[in-house]
């Protein structure tokens, strides 16, 4: 390639570290880059000789031999093999080896040589929508209908942007670069092109329907299936409902919240259904069968045991929420609650009066056991 010292090549001392060396060659490049130099062959071997110089420095083996042997280590270490044997280097190599080191300075004229030819797609905005259901719905599972404005793609141009039978043109003025670059004096200035505004493309015949936009705002309403044991806030993901994408770009995702309005009776806790019972002191004490109406209509039996407490959980296994997480479905809890009546007939008042000397009893046992205590501790 060249057989001229490699640090001379880059400008820099021997003893240069790992940053200097990725300086000397950035400035370099810069000097020398085909971009500013165009039709320059001197300049083109110089941009090319830095590159092979930082290609062998800035890698710590090929350093190593280059130090020990000088040219003949590189060619020994084998610098060709990864298509730098200097003689069939291209640039486009060189910007696909160092392109980040250019730090972006060049734009897309590094990358993609030809410029751009026409708009760059953009994917479409992925939109959110609420939608309000009963707890009730939520257990069961129900389809839901959903209506809302969104982008689609315009079904004149299909979504071109362009009049039927025209195309995009690319910008000659930039050649599609969207940025011209001239000297003046020593500096070399880039501005935006003024033939195209910067996008490197024209439009001269927008599509009539869409005015050029590729898409155009719809009303649409369609049926969601919301499962069962949905939770609140979950959100169900409907792919490409959102906006439509531009010059051909994807369309966006709709998202459905779900919001659960309280129901009067029930309520979920983690997967189980829960609601409170209304039992008689009687039932209570006695224990009881009794049948309720579940959130979904169906009748099921509760087995309440003798002496049952208030605030205690009866529970039907396995006719709670179902999981959508888990195989795992939840249980229909009643809890315990006695009913205390406002107003009582005479006859069922004197029952209780009667009943209320016995359990004055009771209270007095329990005051004996504190009783008891209080002497032991005392
Ligand atoms: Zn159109
Ligand atoms: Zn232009």
């Amino acid at each position: 390639m060249t057989t001229r010292d490699l640090y001379e090549v880059l400008g820099i001392a021997k003893n240069a570290t790992e940053s200097d060396i990725k300086a000397a060659y950035r400035k370099m490049a810069l000097k020398y880059h085909p971009d500013r130099n165009p039709n320059n062959k001197e300049a083109e071997e110089k941009f090319k000789e830095a590159a092979y110089a930082y290609e062998i420095l800035s890698d710590d083996g090929k350093k190593r031999q280059y130090d020990q042997f000088g040219h003949a280590g590189t060619s020994h270490a084998g610098a060709g093999q990864h298509g730098f044997d200097g003689q069939s280097m291209n640039m486009d190599d060189i910007f696909e080896a160092f392109g980040d080191i250019f730090g972006g300075v060049f734009g897309a004229s590094t990358k993609k040589k030809g410029g751009k030819s026409g708009p760059a797609a953009q994917q479409g905005h992925d939109l959110h929508k609420e939608v309000t259901i009963e707890l009730k719905d939520s257990y069961l599972g129900v389809k839901h209908e959903v209506s809302y404005y969104h982008f689609v793609s315009c079904d004149i141009c299909n979504g071109a942007g362009t009049s039927i039978g025209t195309k995009v043109d690319r910008c000659s003025q930039c050649k599609g670069h969207g940025q011209v670059q001239y000297q003046q004096g020593f500096f070399l200035f880039s501005q935006s092109c003024t033939g195209c505004a910067g996008k490197g493309y024209n439009i001269a015949h927008p599509c009539p329907a869409c005015n050029g936009q590729c898409r155009t705002q719809k009303y649409e309403k369609f049926t969601i299936t919301i499962p069962e044991g949905i939770e609140q806030d979950s959100e169900l993901r409907v792919a490409k409902k959102g906006d439509a994408g531009v010059y051909g770009g994807p369309s966006g995702d709709l998202f459905v919240k779900i919001k659960i309005l309280p129901d009067k009776k029930f309520k979920r806790v983690g997967n189980d259904l829960v609601c409170n019972i209304l039992l008689t002191y009687p039932q209570l004490v006695f224990g009881c069968q009794i049948e309720i109406e579940s959130i979904n209509g169906v009748k099921e039996l509760l087995k309440i045991p003798k002496g049952c407490p208030v605030s205690e959980k009866i529970v039907v296994s396995g006719k709670g929420f179902n999981s959508p997480r888990s195989a795992y479905r939840g249980n229909l809890v009643a809890i315990t609650q006695c009913q205390i009546p406002k107003k009582i007939s005479a006859q069922a008042k004197e029952l209780l009066m009667s009943y209320a000397q016995y359990a004055d009893v009771a209270e007095e046992a329990d005051n004996s056991i504190l009783g008891f205590f209080k002497k032991f501790l005392g």
